[in-house]
C-alpha cells in the first residue's frame, strides 16, 4: 500500500519546533493580559454565509480560498479562514453589548485557506486574533496596533515596518472608487486578468494584487486621503497622531487596502523583509460594518490578526530567543536491572514533587544513560546503584560543575531545589 503523506499545504509542527510555538504563545498571553484582552476559544468550521458575507463576495479569500464542504445534514460550512468575522458573530449571539465597551477578546488557533504553498504560506496556519468591539474611539484603534507592536518588541522582532492608511467608509469609498476606476480604466491592458475583473466590481481590490505588473501599474493610482469623508479624515488623524504620541514609526501606504472587504477608516500591516513574498506578518484595521453585514446591531470595531507561522520564521531568520528548550532537570540511571524499578519509583516521587525527570526504559548501560542525560540537557544525573539500594540513598551529580553528593532519598527533592536556587 502506498504511504499515507499530509495534504499538500499543511505540516506537523514537531518537537524541534512547537516549543517555539509555546514560547510565542506563551508571551501572546502575557501581552493580552497586560492590554486586558480575555481568551475566546472558537469553532473552526461556521456557516459559510458567514464568512461569505461577513468577509466579502469579492475577495481573494471568498472567491478562491475557502474550504467549504457540505456536511451530513446538507448545511454548507466552511473552515474558518480567519477569525474576526467569528469573533463579531460570537459577540451578537451572547449578547456582549451588555457589557462595558469595548469587550477585548482575543484568540489563538489554525486558519485554513487554499492557496499556493511556499515559505511563508501554508493551507492550514495559525493567528493570533486580537479584537476590540464595540468602540469608534479612534485610541482604540492606536490600542490594537499598540498591542501588535508591543507583542513584537517582546519577541524580540527588529525590523518591522508598519503600514497604515484609511480604506474611508460607505459614505467617502464611492468617491474614492470612482477615482480609481478614471484611473485604472486607461490601464485596463496592462493589468492581469483578476484586476480586470475587479476593475467593475471593487476597484479598490486591484491595489492589493500582488502581480509586479499591477504592483507598477497601482503606483500612480490617486491615494485616498482626498476622497475621505470629514469623519474619515478626523479619525484618521486622530490614530496617526496618537500613534506618534506613542512613540510608533511607521508609513502611510495609500496601497494599503487589505484583503477583507469589511474593513472600515483605519487598515493597517506589519511587515518584515525577511519573508520575501509573504511579507505581512500582521494585518488589522476597523471594520464598523462587518456586524451589520451578518446581520447584527451597529458594532463598530477594530482588530488585528497575526501569522504565528510568520513570527516564527522572522524570529528563526533574526536569530532571536526562544527561551530555553524544555528538557529533563534530572536524568535518573539506573546502574544495574535489579535497581530498574526502583528508579521508577523515584522518579515518580521527583515528578509529584513538580521536578522534570527523565529515565532510560531500554536497558541501556550506564555510559550510555549518561549519554542521554546529557543529550536531553539534564542538569542532574541522579544515580541508584545497589549500594544505594542498601543505604537507601542515591547519588546526585551536578552535570555541569561535574560534583556529586550522596544523599538520603527523602532529601533528594530538596537538595536538588536548594543546588537549583544556589545558581
Ligand atoms: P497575504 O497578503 O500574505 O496573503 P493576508 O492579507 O491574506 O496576507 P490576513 O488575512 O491579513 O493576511 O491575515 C493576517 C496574517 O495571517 C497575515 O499577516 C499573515 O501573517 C498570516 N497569514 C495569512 N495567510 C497566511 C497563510 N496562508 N499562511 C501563513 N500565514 C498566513
Ligand atoms: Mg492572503
Amino acid at each position: 500500500m502506498t504511504e499515507i503523506k499530509a495534504p499538500r499545504g499543511v505540516r506537523d509542527i514537531l518537537p524541534d519546533e512547537s516549543w517555539k510555538w509555546a514560547y510565542v504563545l506563551n508571551h501572546a498571553h502575557a501581552v493580552a493580559g497586560d492590554f486586558g484582552y480575555a481568551e475566546v476559544h472558537l469553532p473552526i468550521f461556521e456557516h459559510t454565509e458567514l464568512f461569505s458575507r461577513g468577509i466579502g463576495e469579492t475577495t481573494d479569500v471568498v472567491e478562491k480560498e475557502m474550504y467549504t464542504f457540505t456536511d451530513r445534514g446538507d448545511r454548507s460550512l466552511t473552515l474558518r479562514p480567519e477569525a474576526t468575522a467569528s469573533m463579531v458573530r460570537s459577540y451578537i449571539e451572547h449578547d456582549m453589548a451588555e457589557a462595558g465597551q469595548p469587550v477585548k477578546l482575543w484568540c489563538a488557533g489554525p486558519m485554513f485557506r487554499y492557496e499556493r504553498p511556499q515559505k511563508g504560506r501554508y493551507r492550514q496556519f495559525w493567528q493570533l486574533d486580537f479584537e476590540a468591539l464595540g468602540s469608534s474611539n479612534p485610541m482604540v484603534d492606536v490600542e490594537i496596533i499598540e498591542l501588535s507592536l508591543e507583542l513584537f518588541r517582546r519577541l524580540g522582532l527588529t525590523n518591522l515596518e508598519v503600514m497604515v492608511n484609511s480604506v474611508g467608509c460607505p459614505k467617502c469609498r464611492p468617491v474614492y472608487k470612482g477615482r480609481l476606476m478614471a484611473y485604472f480604466g486607461a490601464h485596463l491592458d496592462t493589468l492581469c486578468e483578476s484586476c480586470v475583473s475587479r476593475y467593475s466590481r471593487n476597484p479598490l481590490r486591484i491595489l492589493d494584487c500582488k502581480n509586479p505588473q499591477c504592483r507598477a501599474v497601482t503606483e500612480d493610482a490617486p491615494g485616498i486621503y482626498d476622497s475621505l469623508c470629514e469623519d474619515c479624515r478626523t479619525h484618521f488623524t486622530s490614530v496617526t497622531d496618537g500613534m506618534t504620541r506613542l512613540g510608533a514609526t511607521f508609513h502611510v501606504d495609500k496601497r494599503l487596502v487589505r484583503g477583507l472587504d469589511y474593513y472600515t477608516k483605519t487598515a493597517y500591516e506589519v511587515l518584515s523583509g525577511q519573508l520575501g513574498a509573504q511579507n505581512a506578518v500582521c494585518g488589522g484595521g476597523r471594520y464598523d460594518n462587518l456586524s451589520e453585514a451578518v446581520g447584527g446591531p451597529a458594532l463598530p470595531s477594530v482588530g488585528f490578526a497575526t501569522g504565528l507561522d510568520r513570527i516564527i520564521l522572522v524570529m528563526e531568520e533574526q536569530g532571536c530567543s526562544f527561551g530555553k528548550r524544555p528538557a529533563p532537570l534530572v536524568y535518573m540511571i539506573a546502574q544495574t536491572p535489579a535497581v530498574r524499578t526502583e528508579a521508577q519509583i523515584l522518579t515518580a516521587s521527583l515528578r509529584r514533587s513538580g521536578l522534570a525527570v527523565e529515565m532510560d526504559y531500554l536497558g541501556r548501560s550506564v555510559k550510555a544513560q549518561f549519554k542521554a542525560a546529557s543529550t536531553l540537557g539534564a542538569r542532574f544525573a541522579a544515580i541508584i546503584g545497589e549500594s544505594e539500594m542498601e543505604k537507601g540513598t542515591v547519588s546526585l551529580k551536578d552535570l555541569e560543575s561535574g560534583e556529586q553528593v550522596e544523599v538520603l532519598r527523602h532529601d533528594l527533592a530538596g537538595k536538588i531545589r536548594k543546588l537549583c536556587e544556589s545558581n
